[in-house]
């Protein structure tokens, strides 16, 4: 039983500068024992079909190679008529790897003719969360967010980044992308997911 005042390490598994900013903020909030430290072991092959088991191939990899508890991310976009596309291929729909404009221009012209009670999506962000046990994985927790809302016929804004300039969140009539970073980071697949992960992650460095 880990003692409630002694300091625990948490690595988390991205290079992503932005993603670990906003995990150390709500960390430091809700879980201020933690120390979290940045990954910079081996990158697994992110091969799985659902962001839980992209998340869990990341997060086992940082946990073995490290030895403490690994936190690790995944997410995308998923549109209703598109039966969930482009899902875990949202950051390489164009091709090539992390083209946001070009991803954004193609989505939008494969649903050119779709009317707009059927233009439907959500942003799902999957977090996984693994404990070491002799150098190999052991007890693992995943949790999920999801942000639902509908894909604009044209992009509008300039923050955020990857499809937030069409993707409108349901209850608005501004786009992610016209969102602040504030308002957008309370509410976002990313922040439901951060809220649904402390819980797993308290229960998971009890057993340590
Ligand atoms: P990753 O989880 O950082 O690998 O994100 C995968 C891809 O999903 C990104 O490249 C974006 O295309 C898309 N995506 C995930 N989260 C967001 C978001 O908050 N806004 C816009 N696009 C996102």
């Amino acid at each position: 039983m880990t003692a409630s005042h002694a300091r625990v390490r948490v690595v988390l598994a991205t290079h992503n500068r932005h993603k670990l900013e906003e995990f150390a903020a709500i960390i430091a909030q809700r879980m201020p024992q933690v120390d979290l430290i940045e990954y910079d072991g081996p990158e697994p092959v992110e091969d799985g079909v659902t962001f839980e088991e992209n998340a869990l191939i990341k997060a086992r990899v940082a946990s073995a190679h490290t030895g403490v508890v690994a936190l690790a991310d995944d997410s995308g976009i998923c549109v209703d008529v598109l039966g969930g596309s482009p899902g875990v291929f949202s950051a390489r729909w164009n091709g090539g790897h992390g083209d946001d404009a070009s991803n954004l221009a193609l989505l939008l012209a494969q649903l050119d003719d779709v009317p707009d009670e059927h233009r439907g999506a959500h942003y799902t962000c999957a977090i996984a969360l693994v404990r070491p046990e002799n150098g190999r994985p052991g007890a693992e927790r995943t949790v999920e967010g999801v942000w639902a809302g509908f894909l604009a016929r044209e992009p509008r804004g300039s923050n955020g980044f990857g499809y937030d300039p069409a993707f409108v969140p349901e209850g608005s009539t501004l786009s992610a992308a016209e969102l602040t970073s504030e308002v957008k980071n309370a509410d976002s697949h990313r922040a439901r997911a951060f809220r649904a992960m402390i819980p797993a992650l308290q229960e998971l460095l009890e057993g340590e």
